[in-house]
Formats: structure tokens, sequence, C-alpha cells
């Protein structure tokens, strides 16, 4: 199998890592009350990889939430240092969403949609020239 290191990361206090060998499926801003929960700020850059792209090193501690459309989206953080390093969604099984922030090197990406749209503040800007949910659209196919 070909290697492709696309992209490597870590959270804060270095104890989870991840590796990543091929390009995201899709890439997305997320202005939902959970994402300005568990980040602390106005939304989760998200970039969605296959769960068969992404090795992932380190215990995570993990919390479930039901979003607003019934799925369990689980966040997984780094029990240390707090780090909200991926997370997985009942919705989408094999797929992975990676924090782009934990990446090493993340001047890749560029969010090709903008998700519950409705929650974004004024002082927080993520790109209006890609398409923008009110809410989740359904899972792409
Ligand atoms: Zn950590
Ligand atoms: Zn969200």
């Amino acid at each position: 199998m070909t290697e492709h290191n696309f992209a490597t990361g870590r959270c804060l206090c270095g104890a989870v890592r991840y590796r990543i060998n091929a390009e995201p499926i899709r890439m997305a801003a997320c202005h939902c009350k959970h994402c300005q929960r568990s980040s602390g700020t106005g939304h989760m850059s998200l970039a969605f990889f296959r769960e068969d792209d992404v090795s992932i090193e380190g215990e995570t501690s993990s919390y479930g939430a039901e979003a607003d459309s019934g799925n369990v989206n689980t966040r997984h953080f780094c029990p240390t240092c707090g780090s909200r390093v991926f997370s997985t969604n009942s919705a989408r099984p094999g797929v992975v969403g990676i924090a782009v922030g934990c990446a090493d090197d993340n001047s890749w990406f560029a969010a090709n949609a903008v998700v519950y749209a409705k929650r974004r503040e004024t002082w927080d800007h993520t790109p209006e020239d890609v398409p923008n949910f009110e809410e989740m659209p359904p899972p792409a196919k």
C-alpha cells in the first residue's frame, strides 16, 4: 500500500497524535451551539476523512451529544490537555471529523460549506462565498 502522508497533528500536550494518508472528503465550518460550547469559540473548522485514512494514537476521552437531527456526534478530546482532536457522527459511519486546529500544518484547509450559519455571530467570520446552510444539510451520499 502506498502511503501518502497528507497531514499529521497532535493535541496541545502531545499525548494524542494523528496521521492522515489521504485528502479530505469534505471540509466545513460549523457554527452549531455544540461546536461553540465544546470549542469555546464561534465555530469549529472540521475536515472529514475516511476512517481508513486516519490513524490516531493515544487515549482520548469522549462525549456524545445528540444534535438537532437526532444523530449523535461524539467529540473526542485529550483527557490531559482538553484539546478537541476528532469526532464521529452516527449519521456518517466510517468517517472521522478532524479538528483542523490540531494539525501541524493546516494551511490546506478551505471550508467548502458552512453549516449552522444561522448561529454565526457577527464577530466570527467564515466564508460566505461557499454554500451556507442554516442548519445541517442531509448527509452527503
Ligand atoms: Zn493532550
Ligand atoms: Zn457543530
